[in-house]
């Protein structure tokens, strides 16, 4: 990929190590998907002081096949060939459903954002997002929202975040794009609902839940985090500077915030409801 160009698609060149493939069907979304990428880069290193590690390729998709073939390393798509009936239904069943997406490979980060031409104002507050998101009726606003989310999942790739932060990360940075919460819930009902009915998902078992428990998991991820960059900001900082396994990742966590190991969910919601309280 890289330098070659894909067939039928026009080629963008956003900075250094980004691409941009569009149909010339979406040239104007191409000019949105252009300058939300250059802001949310600038937000993200300002912010967070990442950096991207490998090469990104965004692509404006119009199918979910052309996203997974085209834009898969060869040795990946021999894979996909092989199993295409175990994965298939999987990304037709959630292709509905959202506006964007990040596929990470050894060697580059993929990233699809839906063009607008198959999506209509009335379904873009899709089932998931209108639960964790306030809602959102302008069209180029919610393709900005997509790509300042699906870039910071590009720039923390190597990190291999628990999917909490990970999730935690790019609604921050989304609200740092927008500059206002764009979040529709409170701490207080996410922490009660979240201990009610929620157990703490990871990207593999996203797929067996329900819309809304994959929603409060979204959720519950942003108020750690956010709580984390508030009262914690040196500790997060560390986190994202390199890559640490999830024990050394829950070790620090502990001992920072001065809570048991054993009852970790527990007394982390306590202490993020708490804090939020005031
Ligand atoms: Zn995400």
């Amino acid at each position: 990929m890289g330098k070659r160009q894909i067939k039928h698609l026009k080629t963008k060149y956003i900075a250094n190590n980004i691409t941009l493939y569009f149909h010339p069907e979406d040239h104007e979304t191409a000019n949105i998907v252009e300058s939300a990428c250059l802001r949310s880069i600038s937000i993200i290193k300002e912010t967070w002081h990442l950096s991207l590690s490998k090469r990104c390729c965004i692509y404006i998709m119009t199918s979910w096949i052309r996203f997974i073939f085209q834009f898969a390393p060869w040795y990946v798509r021999i894979y996909y060939v092989f199993y295409y009936f175990s994965w298939a239904e999987h990304f037709r069943k959630i292709w509905p459903d959202i506006g964007g997406w990040t596929l990470n490979y050894a060697t580059r980060t993929v990233i699809g954002i839906k063009s607008p031409r198959l999506r209509d104002i009335k379904d873009i507050n899709f089932n998931i997002g209108k639960i964790i998101f306030t809602p959102e009726s302008d069209i180029n606003k919610h393709i900005q929202h997509i790509v300042c989310h699906e870039m910071t999942h590009a720039f923390c790739a190597s990190l291999k975040l628990p999917m909490w932060l990970n999730e935690g990360i790019a609604m921050i940075t989304v609200d740092k794009f927008f500059e206002k919460m764009t979040v529709a819930k409170k701490p207080l009902e996410v922490m009660s609902m979240f201990s009610q009915k929620n157990r703490i998902a990871g990207y593999k078992n996203l797929i067996y839940m329900k819309p809304e428990e994959v929603a409060y998991n979204y959720l519950h991820g942003y108020w750690i985090t956010r709580y984390l960059m508030e009262t914690q900001p040196e500790l997060l900082m560390e986190i994202l500077s390199k890559k640490i396994n999830e024990w050394v990742l829950y070790s620090k966590l502990t001992l920072s915030l001065n809570i048991s190991q054993k009852n970790f969910w527990q007394d982390i919601d306590n202490k993020v409801t708490k804090y939020f309280s005031y």
